[in-house]
């Protein structure tokens, strides 16, 4: 075999067993105890062993800015008001650096898979898109890496951005389109619908900023549901954030579940985000602001069909 790595533990498996595991041409073709083969071998010691890690929402192009960037106020929109005054001195190199700095963190920490967000605009330009995807092919020995393009600062009401988008997905840098109506001026759906647009004429996957708030009112959710049913696209379209679900009654909550079941669409929860956003605005019983785990939607799902007359008559 090529490699042998011995003595690991290995998840999913008898916690107190150690196992060998044996890889050929770069696949896993044995996990046994003792296997009888030959080729170079890594001793794990007892050390566990898992699947790689997907990290399915970060932001390589703008991370590790802090030292640019006051927080005084928190919140999310001084965040990005932060963000969008430093990305004008954003250069290719500046970009890549800083996100080699952290890629390699994620690979030392076992991520073999990422999706990052990617924004383009007539602040920054293409150069976030160009120093990120410089990344790509450098590292794809250890990790495969999905662009994301997305509006941050608006679509429809920050002219040129669109224009931007266009050229990174028909370049193929970007695989995936994305969108931040919160931040739009005006009408959410305009950006919603373009995006949807966008998605369909490219042929690529669908991965929102939505629904980030510290009350349940305005949400786009069921916009966003309704246009993956009409044009077919359960399975293609994620959203992230969604805080307002954290912070929406049962009531409100249920049907919300039951149609991102119905027609397919993920929520990417991010609490490491959202724990530092959210509730900027109170001084004691902080709310969190982490939208509901799925156990807990999936009960509220529940709930609700039982009391639902269809079902229980
Ligand atoms: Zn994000």
């Amino acid at each position: 075999m090529d490699l042998i790595l011995r003595k690991g533990r290995v998840l999913d498996r008898d916690a107190d067993a150690l196992f060998d595991i044996g890889v050929e041409k770069g696949r896993i073709v044995a996990i046994e105890p003792d296997l009888a083969a030959e080729g170079e071998e890594i001793d794990l010691g007892g050390r566990m062993v898992t699947p790689g890690f997907v990290e399915t929402h970060i932001h390589l192009d703008k991370s590790c800015i802090i030292e640019r960037c006051g927080s005084e106020q928190g919140g999310q929109a001084m965040a990005v008001k932060r963000v969008a005054a430093a990305k004008p001195d954003f250069t290719v190199e500046d970009v890549r650096e800083r996100a080699r700095r952290t890629l390699e963190k994620c690979i030392l920490n076992g991520a073999t898979h990422m999706r990052t967000h990617v924004e383009v605009d007539p602040g920054v330009g293409s150069r976030g898109m160009e120093g990120v995807f410089s990344l790509v092919e450098d590292y794809k020995w250890a990790i495969d890496i999905e662009i994301c393009v997305f509006p941050q600062e608006g679509l429809a009401c920050n002219p040129g951005t669109e224009a931007l988008m266009t050229a990174a997905l028909k370049s193929g840098a970007a695989t995936v389109v994305g969108a931040a109506p919160g931040y739009e001026e005006g009408d959410h759906n305009i950006q919603i619908d373009r995006v949807f647009e966008l998605a369909r004429e490219f042929d690529v996957d669908i991965d929102m900023h939505l629904d980030f708030g510290n009350t349940p009112d305005d949400m786009d959710i069921m916009h966003v549901c309704d246009l993956t049913e009409k044009y077919g696209y359960g399975g293609r379209v994620a959203v992230g954030h969604m805080t307002k679900l954290s912070v929406a009654p049962p009531e409100q909550l249920s049907p919300i579940v039951k149609r991102l079941a119905d027609v397919g669409v993920t929520v990417t929860v991010l609490p490491a985000t959202d724990l530092f956003l959210m509730g900027r605005h109170q001084d004691h019983s902080v709310l969190r602001g982490v939208a509901a785990s799925w156990r807990r939607m999936n009960w509220c799902m529940r709930a609700s069909i039982a009391h639902c007359p269809r079902t229980t008559s």
